[in-house]
């Protein structure tokens, strides 16, 4: 455990009026679980989200709103921790985990995460009883102006416990540092087991490589943790930022904008509407439309492979 970030955890909750009572209100929030094909999926019916959920994230919108992760527009009571020499932990105000970061650069420049990987796996190091995640800019990053990363404590999601029990591929590597493919039904899944950071890295760019097909970042969400000693990276690659769900319009509405917690098995309704009417077909077909598809991947891997 490191002692500074529970420090700044603790104190912003005690000091923060907002952060105080916003973690209050998450023991109360209402949770609904379904089990699909032998996993587990949780639903969160969380009103503060709802701003995250509907961010609006195209260009001209990001321009006209002042970027909530800029150290001159945060407010007076957030407090940082200084993470190397271009991050900063901050505890976020509206949180999904009971303990919830987020560690943006001090430098407002755009979501990315080719060569940021290695400080992830550092801060899997530093915060090693938390998840830490990554959403791409068009996969749940409600900044996506400003690179970010964000830190839960682990426990949570359910993938993290469920991941070792799927079927796995090995595509690249060893069972020390190696590049796996898991067939699950309704997400695909790519996991880079490593015990050398240097390996880690090595395989996350032949991944990133090969999904990459047009100039802009693949579309992704990322978990990774601590395991011993190793590191656990979890690569949901995606085709879609929000489900069709998203802008239907009378009944077949869901407000579901999936990142990294989703895809990792929680399930985030910031409307209680959608809480009460979700369903586990709901969440089978959010899952796999905003998915890469099974064949898309079989490729990926074949072409890995040659
Ligand atoms: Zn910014």
């Amino acid at each position: 455990m490191n002692k500074e970030v529970e420090n700044l955890f603790n104190d912003q909750l005690n000091q923060w009026k907002l952060v105080g009572s916003n973690y209050e209100a998450l023991s109360n929030v209402l949770i609904k679980e379904f089990d699909i094909n032998g996993h587990t999926y949780r639903v969160q019916f969380n009103p503060a989200r709802i701003h995250s959920s509907t961010a609006k994230v195209d260009q001209e919108s990001l321009l006209e709103r002042k970027c909530f992760l800029c150290a001159k527009n945060r407010p007076v009571e957030q407090k940082g921790l200084p993470f190397g020499t271009q991050y900063q932990i901050l505890v976020n105000p509206y949180p999904i985990f009971n303990k919830h970061f987020t560690i943006p650069t001090l430098q407002h420049i755009n979501q990315h995460i080719l060569g940021r990987l290695g400080y992830m796996l550092n801060l899997c190091e530093l915060m090693n009883e938390y998840v830490v995640f990554y959403n791409g800019p068009r996969c749940g990053a409600s900044a996506p102006d400003h690179h970010h990363f964000q830190a839960g404590n682990k426990g949570f999601l359910p993938i993290q416990e469920e991941w070792s029990e799927e079927e796995g591929e090995l595509i690249v590597g060893n069972t020390t540092d190696g590049l796996w493919f898991l067939n699950d039904t309704l997400r695909t899944m790519f996991v880079i087991e490593a015990t050398h950071k240097e390996k880690a890295l090595e395989l996350f760019n032949i991944l990133y490589q090969t999904l990459s097909t047009t100039p802009e970042e693949p579309m992704m969400n990322i978990l990774a943790w601590r395991d011993k000693h190793k590191w656990i990276i979890v690569i949901f690659p995606r085709q879609k930022h929000r489900p069709s769900c998203y802008s239907a319009t009378g009944e077949a509405n869901l407000l579901v904008s999936p990142g990294s917690v989703d895809m990792g098995g929680v399930i985030i309704t910031p409307l209680e509407k959608d809480f009460d009417k979700i369903t586990a077909k709901h969440i089978a077909d959010i899952l796999k439309e905003v998915s890469l598809p099974h064949e898309r991947c079989v490729e990926l891997i074949t072409q890995i492979k040659k």
